[in-house]
């Protein structure tokens, strides 16, 4: 991609009304655009960045058995009042509108009562169970604060997936799963030594559910750590448990730390097969409830995370894994056809690169470079030619160092 072709352009200052640090930074360097108060548009560059995101995602789903669908999210009533989560007595979070035919939609906020009631077509015996289908799909939820940039906005896009089992044994080995391919994703986009399986509020079926915590100063959460344990409590739980005989350790063992909920995982049991019939016979032919499980992951606040921990002074610093492009090739000087001819070599060699071709000051380039956050930037200058070849650094590191044109296509591959 041409840097002149590119819509975007790097901004001076961020709104003055944005307070998050993950919106402040995409904001000035092109990857969003802030169309009101939680609700952002994601613009070329930050469509690249979430589309990784989603197929990183997608890829560990699928690891475990997941299958990918698509739901609406217009939502009917009455589904809803069988579960009772209709009414905004109970639910706080609900968009909803008037049909022009009559009636009431919902844009859905989750969907365990979709996809519950869809299962019911495709689920009669022990013989079609387990089944994981998961999608990533626009979630509407009229929240109270969105002041956390892209972290917690009124619609944006989740991955959730829901597990439909026969025994208890099927859903705890798959629940144990799900935790692990989470941690695969976390550490795939470089926030794993930051991020705990946290012991979190459950339900009416379990103790616990378990969220995934990334440590971090603009977190919204609490939680408490006891690292030599490897345990990690949420402090909305943190009250109502004896932590003696849950976990050995009293108050004064935990460090009270900031954290941002990046994902969680949920043991349903069969609260919502039971209230919307969903059932199976099993293999002594008497009918059952499916055990259910939800696990939510929401990418733009994945990426958000990402932003807000491994950014410096300068601007994003983006993992290899979900960076727009790998290189960041910036031309300096009068004759830009070294560097063309280098641009389209990386084209042919399928490396994603982003060429500066623009015409603005060297001081520009390479502090838009650093704002905008690729992972290896490549200058070609009069100076690095009279030196050699190519002038190569990474976005992580301090130096730079000359290399000739097969060094860098060797550190590309
Ligand atoms: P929170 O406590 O932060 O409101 P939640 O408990 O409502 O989160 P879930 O309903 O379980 O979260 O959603 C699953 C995942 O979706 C969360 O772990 C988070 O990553 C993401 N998510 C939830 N709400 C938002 C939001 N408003 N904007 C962006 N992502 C969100
Ligand atoms: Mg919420």
């Amino acid at each position: 991609m041409r840097q002149s072709d590119l819509f975007t352009k790097t901004l001076k200052e961020s709104p003055s009304d944005e307070q998050a640090l993950n919106a402040q930074l995409l904001i000035r360097a092109g990857y969003i655009y802030k169309n009101m108060a939680g609700a952002y548009s994601f613009l070329p560059l930050g469509l690249r960045v979430i589309n990784k995101v989603n197929q990183i995602i997608r890829e560990e789903m699928d690891s475990i058995g997941g299958q990918e669908l698509h739901m609406p999210s217009l939502q009917k009533p009455d589904l809803w009042q069988k579960t009772d989560r209709w009414s905004d007595n109970n639910v706080d979070v609900w968009f909803k509108s008037n049909l022009k035919a009559g009636g009431e939609v919902g844009f859905a906020w989750t969907h365990e009562e979709a996809i519950t009631d869809l299962m019911k077509q495709y689920i009669s015996s022990y013989k079609d169970l387990p089944f994981f289908p998961y999608q990533i799909q626009t979630k509407f939820r009229n929240e109270m604060r969105a002041k956390s940039g892209i972290m917690r906005t009124r619609e944006f896009d989740m991955k959730d997936l829901y597990s439909f089992c026969a025994t208890q044994e099927q859903h705890d080995s798959f629940y144990n799963s799900c935790a692990e391919a989470y941690m695969r994703v976390f550490s795939r986009v470089g926030i794993a030594d930051k991020t705990y399986k946290t012991f979190a509020s459950g339900g009416a079926f379990t103790q616990f559910s378990h969220e995934f915590q990334t440590l971090a100063e603009a977190g919204e959460d609490i939680v408490y750590i006891n690292e030599e344990k490897g345990i990690t409590i949420n402090e909305e739980v943190l009250n109502d448990v004896d932590l003696q005989k849950e976990f050995g350790i009293s108050k004064e063992d935990l460090t009270k730390k900031k954290s941002i909920e990046v994902g969680n995982i949920f043991s349903l049991g069969t609260k919502f097969s039971e209230a919307l019939n969903l059932s199976f016979t099993d293999t002594e032919s008497s009918k059952k409830p499916v055990i259910m499980g939800s696990y939510g992951i929401g990418p733009a606040r994945l990426m958000g995370t990402v932003v807000d921990l491994l950014s410096d002074e300068s601007g994003i610093v983006w993992p290899e894994s979900i960076a727009p492009y790998r290189v960041h090739l910036i031309a300096i000087g009068e004759d830009n056809s070294q560097a063309n001819s280098l641009y389209n070599k990386l084209k042919e060699q399928d490396v994603e690169v982003l060429y500066d071709d623009r015409d603005v000051r060297p001081g520009q380039k390479f502090a838009d470079s650093d704002l905008i956050g690729i992972p290896t930037r490549v200058v070609i200058s009069p100076k690095s030619i009279e030196a050699g070849g190519l002038e190569v650094k990474k976005r992580t590191e301090k130096d730079a160092k000359i290399v000739t044109e097969q060094e860098l296509f060797d550190m590309l591959a």
